[in-house]
């Protein structure tokens, strides 16, 4: 049996349960002084260095972490990792006074990129995201969910929802793959015709998919479409996140939490209304922070929603067009300096509650007893340092499922 023993941390910071909602989201478990025992891959006990030691029925390999904080390893619940090609050059232009909206216009935007993923082979694309992946667990990534989205034709959707399963067998991070089709309509489609060929897709897609998602946007699909894809998608066993009230108020919460939706995504221009409906729900408020920096435009309104009630989580959103960024541990920064999360909200966001919007919390998400030893050890005696300490990855070592998967 394969066992570790994580000696003497500073301090052990975690969220514990299976989420935590409003004012719960500060609450952590902190411990000072203290060691985790794994065994196979899980959490067997947790606490001061003699107690842990009583626990300890064999020889484990040690990890001295005096010095170091230990958090759980960190879930970007909202990417969109697999693509070809990168857009710094609308980076720049949009530096230079260009919009969103200006860009995709002149072609650029989702369609650039569907054009570069759907030339890619798959071998192609698994190399680009493999570097991607390894990037995010040097920063403490240890589960992340995968949007499909740059296809927008059956083979090529078909063919990232493979290069996700693939690369999920092929290192350590949990992969939870999601299918986005309802990306943007494709320049080649009416949108009537594109919905339909959606439509005959779900089957196939949930065998490979666990989440059905849709852009919910003036110009992209309205939430009525998105709900009938929702519905029918829910048949096959696929689970709704969404997209919704990024540019625009819609009707994407109303509809998101009639649909039973896992997560509702972005929620910049959510009105107080929806927000006292989502905070009473079980579904999670995904928060994108740093496509807000990357973007220049405002931050959803995080504080109203936790002081409501709700859910919230927080991820990256990694994608070429608005995020391009794959560091949770930058995401909180920004969650906490700009939305104003308390740094204990923002660790909640960025780990427990992400895993539940992924369905996954009773398994990860949390540093407790009988849970799967995904750890983060940082090379700072506090995650407050680690959040407060920007820009500079504080990983020191990564461990997933209770083996050490990447240290420095
Ligand atoms: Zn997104």
């Amino acid at each position: 049996m394969a066992s570790l023993l994580i000696h003497n941390a500073a301090q052990i910071a975690t969220s514990i349960g299976r989420y935590r909602r409003g004012a719960e989201m500060n609450q952590l478990r902190l411990l000072r002084n203290a060691s985790i025992y794994v065994q196979d891959g899980i959490i067997r006990a947790i606490g001061s260095a003699s107690d842990v030691e009583k626990a300890i029925s064999d020889s484990p390999e040690v990890i001295d972490a005096s010095g170091s904080a230990v958090i759980a390893g960190l879930v970007d619940s909202h990417t969109h990792l697999v693509f070809a090609g990168t857009r710094e050059q609308e980076f720049a232009m949009r530096v230079a006074g260009a919009t969103y909206q200006d860009i995709a216009k002149q072609g650029g935007g989702i369609l650039s990129t569907v054009k570069a993923t759907r030339n890619a082979t798959k071998e192609e694309l698994k190399c680009v995201a493999k570097r991607y992946l390894a990037l995010a667990l040097e920063h403490g990534t240890t589960t992340m969910e995968i949007k499909t989205g740059y296809g927008l034709d059956e083979e090529t959707e078909l063919k990232l929802l493979d290069v996700i399963a693939e690369l999920d067998a092929e290192q350590p991070i949990t992969l939870a793959p999601t299918f986005l089709g309802a990306h943007a309509v494709p320049p080649e489609r009416s949108k009537a015709e594109y919905l339909e060929s959606l439509f005959a897709l779900l089957p196939r897609a949930a065998q490979k998919a666990r989440f059905i998602d849709a852009f919910v946007e003036e110009n992209y699909f309205s939430a009525e479409e998105a709900e009938a894809l929702c519905e029918r998608a829910k048949r096959f066993g696929l689970l709704p996140r969404l997209h919704v009230h990024q540019f625009t108020a819609n009707a994407g919460v109303k509809m998101g939490l009639r649909v039973g939706a896992a997560s509702l995504d972005h929620l910049e221009k959510i009105s107080d209304e929806d927000i006292g409906l989502l905070a009473r729900s079980e579904t999670v408020a995904t928060l994108l922070p740093c496509v807000s920096l990357f973007l220049g435009y405002g931050y959803p309104p995080a504080r109203k929603l936790i002081d409501s009630g709700a859910i919230v989580a927080i991820a990256s959103n990694f994608n070429p067009g608005s995020a391009m960024t794959l560091n949770m541990q930058l995401t909180m920064f920004v969650a906490s300096a700009q939305m104003r999360l308390s740094l204990a909200e923002s660790l909640t966001a960025a780990t427990l509650n992400a895993a539940y919007s992924l369905r996954l919390s009773d398994k990860i998400g949390s540093i407790e007893v009988g849970k799967e030893a995904d750890l983060v050890i940082l090379d700072v005696p506090s995650y407050e340092q680690a959040i407060y300490f920007f820009g500079v990855n504080h990983a020191k070592t990564v461990i997933k499922k209770g083996v050490v998967e990447w240290t420095r």
